[in-house]
């Protein structure tokens, strides 16, 4: 059975009429028995609280309260100030903000835990998916890294699944382009639809009206969106319950929320990695730098055999605890002295002692001082390699410092700035170049 999630970016803190909305798909999937993901702003929160908007939070009770940033588009926003070549200041500001978004959220939904995050338009870094799993929650919801027809992708040590199909072509298309898609979708792992509410009772978006490029001179001065006609209100929901109804006549879903989810894999979250093992996996990653698999099926990040290695030869206990380890931050491939040609000779002891200062690992380093040599991760990778073969003296060619991962499109071309709302003299190319260096944290679900 295919496992279908429905997520609806719940973001408009603008305009009331959007309240309609999250409170009508709150009540059919209640009525049709089922769970829906709701992801809040946590400025919506607070407008929630402000209006005393009981309706909403009554009928939000019987459902998922997930996470959608804490001002979303308002600049700079999370993707924005993430353009800083200072990784633990940029950090710090994002768990300041997004903890503040989440206690509003949790409070005003009177929620214990966040369970699933979703992006604004396409803005996230590196810190944002790493520091949302810091706050606890571990499910990416719309990832722009390609999630295996639902089975997810291992990514920044968070469980990546994508926004599969909008609910919003309900509007314009009916039930056909669904109805087409039923039968693959039924093969896939788990399916997620998706929804801005704002948009089924609004035909604008409230960031585009106001913050597009820029911020208005005062919070709180804002442009209300167009309403919808009531005809094209009621159609939407009126197809909604019809496409519920028809997805479970086809006998190929079931309905979930993120909760589960989780709890689905949970159990191999937490890998333990003996030195035994540890050997064929990292001897496979020094010839093709990718994640690496054990014969029972455990999977391990280039970032997790980095650290193990790591791990054995600053002599810690076996076996090594998988969990939790970032690539580099900084620009990988920036500087290594193994020539291009030819081969740079170093002492095993000297390779040793090196690895010994970077345990435990955090994050990959992104240039490691080895003897008088510098080298980046993928050379320490391959050095550490043969010293735990138990060679003497280290031979180490010209080698890729970035994994293989790092080529696929959805890592190679992804490109965030000039686009959506960001002011146009914005660039991102530290933040894309972060995501891709996270490439050595990538495996899949
Ligand atoms: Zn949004």
């Amino acid at each position: 059975m295919t496992q279908v999630l429905f997520s609806f970016d719940t973001e408009d803190y603008v305009n009331i009429e959007a309240e309609e909305a999250v409170l009508r798909l709150a009540q059919t999937l209640s009525d049709e028995d089922i769970q829906g993901c709701f992801c809040v702003v946590g400025e919506v929160a607070a407008a929630w609280r402000q209006r005393n908007s009981r309706a909403v939070l009554d009928a939000l009770r019987a459902h998922e309260v997930d996470a959608h940033t804490w001002r979303h588009s308002w600049h700079p926003n999370i993707v924005e100030y993430g353009e800083d070549s200072d990784w633990d200041g940029s950090l710090a500001r994002f768990l300041r903000e997004e903890r503040y978004a989440f206690d509003l959220v949790m409070d005003v939904c009177d929620r214990e835990r966040i369970w699933a995050f979703v992006k604004p338009g396409n803005s996230l870094s590196a810190q944002g998916i790493y520091g949302y799993t810091l706050l606890g929650a571990p499910i990416f919801g719309d990832s722009f890294v390609a999630a295996n027809a639902g089975r997810g992708t291992w990514y920044c040590n968070a469980l990546n699944l994508n926004y599969d199909f909008s609910l919003e072509r309900l509007q314009d298309y009916g039930m056909t382009p669904f109805e087409e898609r039923f039968d693959e979708w039924a093969t896939w792992e788990r399916l997620v639809l998706y929804a801005h509410p704002c948009k089924l009772v609004l035909t604008e978006f409230w960031d585009a009206q106001n913050v597009f490029h820029h911020n208005p001179p005062t919070w709180g001065d804002w442009v209300p969106s167009p309403r919808r006609t009531r005809e094209e209100v009621e159609r939407f929901f009126g197809l909604f319950r019809e496409l519920i109804q028809r997805l479970k006549q086809h006998g190929g879903f079931e309905f979930t929320t993120y909760e589960p989810v989780w709890r689905e894999y949970q159990a191999n979250i937490h890998r333990q990695l003996p030195q035994e093992e540890l050997l064929p996996l990292l001897q496979r990653a020094a010839r093709e730098l990718t994640w690496q698999t054990t014969a029972d099926g455990t999977g391990f990040t280039p970032a997790e055999l980095f650290a193990a290695a790591v791990h054995v030869l600053a002599g810690r206990p076996d076996p090594f605890p998988a969990w939790g380890v970032m690539g580099p931050v900084d620009d990988p491939s920036a500087q290594s002295d193994v020539p291009a040609q030819g081969a740079l000779t170093l002492a095993a002891q000297d390779v040793q002692r090196a690895a010994a200062t970077l345990e435990p690992v955090v994050y990959v380093p992104a240039a490691i001082q080895v003897g008088r040599a510098t080298l980046g991760p993928g050379d320490l990778l391959r050095a550490m390699t043969q010293v735990l073969t138990g060679a003497q003296e280290i031979i180490l060619e010209q080698g890729p410092q970035m994994p293989k991962a790092a080529e696929r499109p959805d890592l190679a071309h992804h490109r965030t700035s000039g686009q959506w709302c960001h002011p146009p003299e914005w660039t991102s190319e530290i933040v894309d170049s972060r995501l891709r260096w996270q490439a050595w944290t990538l495996r899949p679900a």
